[in-house]
């Protein structure tokens, strides 16, 4: 069944719903570099949602960062332009309907999603323990 996990940033500027399927109720641990640097920590809390699953309830539209990915195609960063919490990132290659959702931030979906599975392990911190299946870069699509 979907359900529906209310955020907000760390400021309260901007204010957003996530609506997920069953499957999708979970949290998978990107280790790559860039999460790590962006987050300032040693993994980031994502999902793949499709573009639907998102309702910007205030704030309006956020602000942009994009960075080229492994694929060479960009990434493009949406976060609150006061506080910076990231709300989610669109990669290109996935399409224009298909974008990654930070499952840290809407508090009930912390705290109650598990872990899903962990990507990019190859990037993984040595004292890191494996919590979940874990892939070197991404699940085999
Ligand atoms: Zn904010
Ligand atoms: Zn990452």
């Amino acid at each position: 069944m979907s359900k529906t996990y209310d955020a907000k940033c760390h400021c309260g500027h901007h204010q957003w719903q996530w609506t997920l399927e069953a499957d999708k109720q979970a949290h998978i641990l990107c280790h790559c570099d860039t999460c790590k640097i962006l987050s300032g920590s040693v993994y980031t809390l994502n999902q793949i949602v499709p573009k639907s699953a998102l309702k910007i309830t205030a704030g309006g539209e956020p602000s942009k960062y994009s960075y080229k990915g492994d694929s060479g195609n960009s990434v493009d960063c949406y976060y609150c332009p006061h506080c910076t919490t990231h709300i989610y990132h669109h990669q290109q290659v996935m399409g224009p309907d298909t974008i990654i959702a930070r499952t840290g931030v809407p508090a009930e979906a912390r705290k109650s999603f598990p872990v899903g599975a962990e990507i990019y392990g190859k990037a993984k911190l040595s004292w890191e323990p494996e919590i979940a299946q874990t892939f070197e870069t991404l699940p085999p699509s």
